[in-house]
């Protein structure tokens, strides 16, 4: 049995040397599962791209990914690109440059990176979309995501809960809605998810957008940029919310744009006196929009554990890298455009005021003292 074993071992070791050797034209992904791709690629780089440090929930994700290929052996290059597309097509160059086996990609805009890709297919490089599709290239793999429409669906819930709606409040509530970043596949599916929701309550009337600016183009925020969802707050109130007018709900797609909106709140009198503020939703748990929900400053925000994300795309990495056919569970939704990618949802979960000690400290991604 050992002997059997340490047989296909050499022989795969040997098997790697000549594909290597003869520069196959096989690419990592479609060779079928043998000991050989793993003897061939074990301690292989992997090249991870990230695209900013200034949310916190990508340096969780690159921090988390990191570690748990290091675990299995591989060797990382993580690189950020503080949000600026050409530094990210570099970074992918290079690491195609430095020999990496695999490609993470954490895209800026789904659509800028399709000459990087084409040079890491004509290198045989197998690329990993995370969290965000790659759009318009054959030349994506698998995807490992969330359920982007969920998201959508829970935040405009969350969104209506805190309204009372789902209790039988009839309104009208003034609520005004904001998109993510238009070059970022998952802002259109979020959106789509959540006006699934709200949209038969506009037309019914229970809702009602003062501002009239309903559409996702006016809605978006470029690069899901904080300071800019602020102005568009700021700029929404002083033209629409005059007199007693005032905002009842606002669907925020991400907690850093949620912060930026409640500042702009802020400086027109809410959340001080009798004043409350609005529902305003968010999405990823993070800390400073944890601890405003604690303080009953922002509703809500979606929950996506960076941790598990960070696990199924590694465990994606190594069996693409072993020769095998990674798990997944979607082979419909996600369309880049140029082919349906193979993809891995993971379930999102609302939290507000009522669960975040369950869920948050529960799954202990953040301690009760960190919230303080
Ligand atoms: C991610 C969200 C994140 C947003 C801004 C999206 O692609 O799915 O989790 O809030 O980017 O960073």
């Amino acid at each position: 049995m050992r002997l059997a074993r340490l047989g296909g071992l050499v022989s795969a070791i040997a098997l790697a040397a000549t594909m290597t050797a003869c520069g196959s034209s096989q690419k990592t992904v479609d060779v079928q599962p043998s000991a050989g791709a793993e003897g061939g690629n074990a301690g292989a780089l992997i090249g991870v791209t990230m695209p900013t440090k200034s949310s916190e929930r990508w340096i969780h994700d690159g921090d988390n990914v990191k570690a748990q290929l290091e675990k299995l052996g591989y060797k990382v290059d993580l690189q950020y690109a503080e949000n600026d597309i050409p530094t990210q097509a570099n970074q992918i160059e290079n690491q195609i440059t430095k020999g990496a086996k695999l490609l993470i990609i954490a895209s800026i805009d789904g659509t800028a990176i399709t000459s990087q890709l084409q040079q890491a297919a004509d290198n045989k490089i197998p690329v990993i979309a995370y969290d965000r599709l790659i759009r318009n290239s054959p030349n994506v793999d698998y995807y490992a995501t969330f359920d982007n429409f969920k998201v959508g669906v829970q935040q405009a819930s969350s969104l209506l809960a805190g309204l009372g709606v789902d209790k039988g409040e009839k309104g009208p509530f003034n609520v005004e809605l904001f998109g993510g970043s238009p070059d970022d596949n998952n802002a259109t599916f979020f959106w789509n998810g959540a006006m699934s929701i709200l949209q038969p309550k506009i037309d019914d009337g229970t809702l009602v957008v003062k501002s009239g600016q309903t559409d996702f183009k006016t809605a978006a925020i470029l690069r899901w940029d904080p300071a800019t969802a602020q102005k568009r707050m700021e700029d929404i109130i002083t033209k629409t919310y005059t007199g007693d007018t005032k905002v009842d709900g606002v669907l925020s797609p991400y907690d850093g744009l949620s912060i930026g909106i409640l500042s702009a709140l802020k400086s027109s009198g809410y959340g001080t006196g009798s004043q409350k503020y609005p529902v305003v939703t968010g999405q990823d748990a993070e800390l400073a929009s944890v601890k405003s929900i604690v303080a009953d400053e922002q509703y809500s925000t979606i929950f996506k554990d960076t941790r598990t994300l960070a696990e199924t795309t590694v465990k994606m990495a190594d069996a693409v890298l072993k020769g095998g056919k990674p798990e997944v569970n979607n082979t419909k939704d996600y369309d880049n455009g140029n082919k349906v990618v193979p993809s891995f949802l993971l379930d999102p979960v609302i939290v507000d005021k009522s669960n975040y000690k369950d869920v948050i400290i529960g799954a202990n991604y953040y301690t009760e003292d960190q919230l303080k």
